[in-house]
């Protein structure tokens, strides 16, 4: 805000220059000078103060654009009455005015101020015509009114159109981010369980074996897949299949200690990372799921299901790519269906 208040000023401190040139060479009475260089320093210090203070920023703009704008509109009407023979400097700078305006102000705001602008050159022209009747010549400020009120509007037009611009864009920059965000996640996450997906799961896990080579214990890796899952499709139809799986995600996750992860690895098998955990420990960790999903009541819509899981757990070695690993658990969960099913193996 401050920077800005920084631009206007500089404008300021130009005009002010070229008034006292005006003075120096007797183009104008010293004692106008002197009225308008105090205003305008007045006016310039205190939003500087109001800025500075912090007090600014309760209000919607705390640049004061608004009200920055119309000040610059009043000196200018000022300096316009009070110094007659450098009115044609003066002219000018309305239109720059109004275009600061574009980068903080709505499109409607922006017209107003144009509105202002002319209206305040319009209060100008008829102090000059009537307070110093002799150093002005009707006609030609007439001529200067219309003039500017054909510029000054149409430049209002166009901060307004340039506004509505920055607008439009910063809405669709924020659509795009969303849009952008919910992609990301959707890459992430299966849609059914809300799980992290088979993709995800792969880069968790090589972060966590990543992490593990600088002395720490490696992960351990389960993979779960549910007896005879293709039984309850078939008894209690697709839904309720699907069913039992967002059950399994959401009463298995609250069973796990905190770094773990479960994801879906496809279909009714299941994926669990164990951080830093020993064999022992994981086989705790995936006895205690046991326990948590058969023995509750989260199948109490069908006191007839029996879901269980068997389980192949296979511990990360040093220098074992993941992909072994995987494979390891996966022969281990094999020998758990073999061996009978609803029980763990170790790799
Ligand atoms: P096993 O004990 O040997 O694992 O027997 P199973 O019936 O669970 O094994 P199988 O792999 O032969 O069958 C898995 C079934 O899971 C087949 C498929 O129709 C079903 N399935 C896979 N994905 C989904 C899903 O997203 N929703 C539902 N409802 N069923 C699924
Ligand atoms: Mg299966
Ligand atoms: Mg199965």
């Amino acid at each position: 805000y401050v920077r800005f208040w920084l631009m206007t000023t500089s404008v300021y401190l130009l005009l002010l220059a070229l008034q006292a040139y005006g003075v120096a060479v007797g183009l104008i009475p010293s004692d106008s000078a002197l009225l308008i260089r105090k205003t305008a320093l007045i006016g310039v210090g205190s939003f500087y103060v109001v800025m500075r203070s912090g007090w600014s920023m309760r209000w919607n703009d705390p640049a004061l654009t608004a009200q920055q704008m119309a000040f610059a509109f009043a000196m200018l009407a000022m300096a316009y009455v009070l110094t007659p023979p450098i009115r044609g400097t003066l002219l000018f700078v309305s239109p720059l005015v109004l275009m600061f305006g574009a980068f903080t102000l709505t499109p409607r705001r922006c017209r107003q101020l144009g509105l202002l602008a002319v209206l305040s050159q319009s209060v100008a022209v008829a102090l000059s015509l009537s307070l110093a009747p002799d150093q002005s010549n009707s006609h030609l400020e007439i001529m200067t009114l219309v003039s500017c009120a054909v510029v000054f509007t149409m430049t209002a037009d166009m901060a307004a159109r340039l506004s509505a611009n920055r607008e439009l864009l910063r809405i669709q920059k924020r659509q795009l981010r969303l849009a952008l965000e919910r992609n990301e996640l959707l890459a992430r996450q299966d849609e059914l369980t809300t799980l992290p997906n088979r993709r995800h799961a792969m880069e968790l896990l090589q972060y966590e074996t990543r992490r593990s080579q600088r002395d720490r214990l490696p992960p351990c890796i389960c993979l779960l897949d549910i007896d005879h899952f293709k039984r309850i499709n078939d008894t209690y139809g697709h839904a309720a299949g699907d069913r039992v799986l967002r059950l399994l995600a959401t009463h298995g996750v609250p069973a796990l200690r905190a770094p773990d992860i479960l994801a879906r690895w496809g279909g009714e098998e299941f994926m669990l990372i164990m951080p830093e955990t020993a064999v022992s420990e994981a086989t705790h960790v995936v006895d205690r799921l046991r326990d948590r999903l058969t023995h509750s009541h989260i199948w109490a819509d069908h006191p007839e299901l029996q879901v269980t899981f068997s389980a192949g757990i296979a511990a990360s070695l040093n220098d074992e790519p993941i992909e072994d690993t995987i494979a390891r658990a996966d022969a281990a969960l094999y020998r758990a269906k073999e061996a009978g099913r609803n029980r763990t193996v170790l790799a």
